[in-house]
């Protein structure tokens, strides 16, 4: 991509009651644009970080037997009457439209009235069993308060996975699967370190949901761990019989600010009873299907990754999910020349600066952008045979030999 040819521009400031740095930071370096209060655009660039964060998370959800779908935005009320969570005092956060023929539609909160309904079409028997199925897909929210730029917003991208399961037993083996591939998802996505499994409250069925949480002093949550970090909570089931329950004291327990990036429930027959998904067994007997339900907040993890490592000059993303991995500065006739050639037929993992710029404005701007590497070709450094590369997460420059530049530039290029 050349900087030239994109309708983006970095800015110099972002809205004045956007407040968090890492928020202000993808407004002004053209990743996000502020459509109003909680809800956001994607531009080129930020539109290329989802879609990384995208793929990670299929192919990990593919290994472990999950097929993708896509469902519906508009929500038929029917199956939502149903489980009783049509009625706005349970469930305060709906949108919902009138149609012009009459009736009312809801915009899509989350899936699993509509997607246990659907299934009643092709869930019959045990033979039609284990069921694991999942989607991107925008969710609207009437939160009583955006916050965190796009952390927190009333239109936002989630990945919803539902499994329907025969059996306890089999529900349960793909539950502990989801746990590790949300695991390497994280740890993909560079935030695997700071981000923990959690106990959480767990809804009518299961003693404790679990939620992912990962530390950032920007998230809403607060959750408690001890030394070795082995037992982490949330705050809502921080009580003794818990803290007994877990086997630790509250007194060996520290406390810290993180968002929540995911969760996943055990929902047994919460909404396969009301809406009668149900099947036969081998004796011909009738069951409601179990389920359980997985969610990921695509674009609220971009936002925490966005805050958790930027600096002060911008953003710094992990590799596996920065738009471009380099970004490609030419200074001078020759240093341009040879930028140019360097770009020829790698468009699609180069983002090249060849703006008609001075130096010092380019190399802000890719501070702010924060691709992970800038690699400089300039009149000076050509001749001495050589190029600049610079790691945006540390800052650390080396001179390089033209042509291991060229090798450099070839390894980045996405397979
Ligand atoms: P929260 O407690 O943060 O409101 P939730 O319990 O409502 O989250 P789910 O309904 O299970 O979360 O949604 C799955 C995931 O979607 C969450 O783990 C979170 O990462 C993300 N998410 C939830 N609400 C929002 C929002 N308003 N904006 C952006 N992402 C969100
Ligand atoms: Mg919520």
């Amino acid at each position: 991509m050349r900087f030239s040819k994109t309708f983006i521009k970095t800015l110099r400031s972002a809205p004045k009651d956007e407040t968090a740095r890492g928020a202000q930071f993808l407004i002004r370096a053209g990743y996000a644009h502020k459509e109003l209060a909680g809800v956001y655009d994607y531009l080129p660039l930020g539109l290329r970080v989802l879609e990384r964060i995208k793929s990670i998370i299929r192919e990990e959800l593919n290994a472990i037997g999950c097929e993708e779908v896509l469902m519906s935005t508009l929500q038929n009320p029917d199956p939502w009457i149903k489980t009783d969570r049509w009625d706005i005092e349970k469930m305060d956060i709906w949108f919902r439209t009138q149609l012009a023929a009459g009736g009312e539609l809801g915009l899509a909160p989350t899936h699993e009235e509509p997607i246990t309904n659907l299934l009643k079409s092709y869930i019959k028997s045990y033979k039609d069993l284990p069921v694991y199925t999942y989607q991107f897909q925008t969710k609207f929210r009437n939160e009583l308060r955006a916050k965190s730029g796009i952390m927190r917003t009333r239109e936002f991208i989630m990945k919803d996975l539902y499994s329907f399961s025969a059996s306890d037993e089999e529900h349960e083996t793909f539950y502990h699967a989801v746990e590790q591939a949300y695991a390497r998802i994280y740890t993909r996505l560079g935030i695997g370190e700071d981000t923990y499994q959690t106990f959480a409250s767990g809804g009518v069925f299961s003693k404790y949901s679990h939620e992912f949480q990962t530390l950032t002093d920007v998230g809403e949550d607060t959750i408690y761990y001890n030394a070795d970090r082995s037992v982490v909570l949330n705050e809502e089931v921080l009580n003794d019989e818990v803290l007994t329950e877990l086997g630790v004291q509250r007194d060996e327990l520290e406390s810290a600010k993180a968002a929540e990036v995911g969760n996943i429930f055990t929902l047994k027959t919460k909404y396969s009873a009301p809406l009668d998904l149900s099947f036969t067994d081998h004796d011909g007997k009738r069951h409601p299907v179990l389920m359980g339900c997985y969610g990921i907040g695509v674009s609220r993890i971009m936002g925490v990754i966005a805050e958790k490592f930027a600096d002060e000059k911008g953003l710094v993303w992990p590799e596996s999910i920065a738009p471009f991995k380099v970004y490609l500065i030419g200074i001078g006739e020759r240093g341009m020349q040879q930028a140019e050639a360097w770009y020829q037929g790698r468009a699609d993992s180069i983002f090249f600066d060849d703006r008609d710029l001075r130096p010092g404005e380019k190399f802000a701007d890719s501070e702010l952008i924060g691709l992970p590497y800038r690699l400089v070709v300039s009149d000076k450094t050509l001749a001495a045979d050589s190029c600049e590369l610079t790691t945006r997460a540390t800052g650390e420059t080396k001179i390089l030999p033209l042509a291991e530049g060229l090798h450099f530039l070839e390894s980045m290029i996405d397979s």
